[in-house]
């Protein structure tokens, strides 16, 4: 059974068709409109232009924001404020006017499924994603399955407390592991410790003008390829707020397996090297029980896409 895949991201809005292996064909790539009526044309602008070309049963969209229960309605978006409350799956099955069905998926879980079913998690049965962003997403499957919560809510890793009182969050609650175990975060450790000792961190400094405003996260991985040891330290700082993070998960859901994807985790080692020695030390039992895997994400950035198309087969509810 085929089905059209698509991801609505905040710069790009991507979707093919995708067979039940996770293959995709007639890949599409607009820019994400401004508005909700734009996003919603552009959507229905994929679909035709990839109906010819296959059968397609249903369509999976995976977008940025808390999805309702009902996989169908955006509860919440923080970066496009018409989203909020807002029936997504209606207003584009309106569009199309097809009688094809459209489900509703967050796009940290539509990732994390795409991962599980085709990427790095394959041989697992139950698998945590955590994706380090700008932000910190999360996905989780138990038993096979992909866990939405009561209220479609589930899986919001990125706003598990760490530090209470700590660093605001842009989601408005303090000391959210987004604030320490993101890309941001990255960033701010990366600068703090450059001014406390910049002949440690020519390499940065120089990159970023010795401006905080233009630090990005890349200048710091290749910082820290070069031997800045500021910017290597960051990256540790960094994997071990993460490997905390998976220990406090652990506890709750025992996974065996963890994939860390989004563009942070593309530096491999220097990050997972550090979340795996300070999960090894945070875990309860550490030395009495089986350790789940830390592996990269693998998918790619289609695993939305191949997520969100898979979510939308009728057997996948
Ligand atoms: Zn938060």
């Amino acid at each position: 059974m085929e089905t059209l895949g698509i991801d609505i991201g905040g710069t790009k809005i991507a979707g093919g068709i995708c067979d039940e292996k996770g293959n995709i064909r007639c890949l599409q790539r607009v820019p994400t409109p401004e508005n909700a009526a734009d996003i919603n044309a552009a959507v229905a602008d994929i679909y035709r232009r990839c109906k010819g070309e296959g059968d397609i049963k249903a369509i999976g969209i995976s977008a940025a924001g808390n999805i309702a229960s009902d996989r169908r309605t955006v509860s919440f978006a923080a970066n496009l404020p018409a989203w909020n409350q807002y029936p997504l799956a209606d207003a584009i099955e309106d569009l199309i006017g097809d009688g094809v069905k459209v489900v509703v998926e967050n796009d940290a879980n539509a990732a994390g499924w795409g991962e599980y079913r085709f990427g790095a998690g394959r041989d697992s049965r139950d698998m945590i994603m955590i994706t380090v962003g700008t932000g910190v997403g999360g996905a989780i499957i138990v038993g096979g399955h992909l866990v939405r919560g009561a209220f479609g809510m589930a899986g919001e890793i990125g706003h598990i407390i760490m530090v209470p009182d700590g660093e605001a969050c842009g989601c408005g609650l303090f000391g959210c592991a987004e604030q320490y175990a993101s890309g941001s975060a990255l960033e701010r450790f990366a600068w703090s410790a450059a001014r406390r000792q910049p002949n440690q961190s020519t390499h940065l400094l120089e990159a970023c003008d010795y401006d905080r405003s233009k630090l990005i996260g890349p200048m710091v991985r290749d910082a820290a390829r070069e031997g800045d040891p500021t910017a290597i330290e960051a990256f540790s700082r960094l994997g071990d707020w993460l490997g905390r993070l998976m220990a406090d998960l652990s506890a709750v859901l025992d996974p065996d397996t963890f994939v860390i994807g989004g563009g942070v985790a593309e530096v491999g080692d220097m990050l997972l090297g550090p979340a795996a020695t300070a999960f090894n030390r945070h875990l309860q039992a550490s030395m009495y029980r089986q350790h789940a895997s830390i592996v990269e994400a693998r998918a790619g950035g289609n695993a939305g896409i191949i997520g969100a198309a898979d979510l939308a087969r009728d057997d996948r509810e």
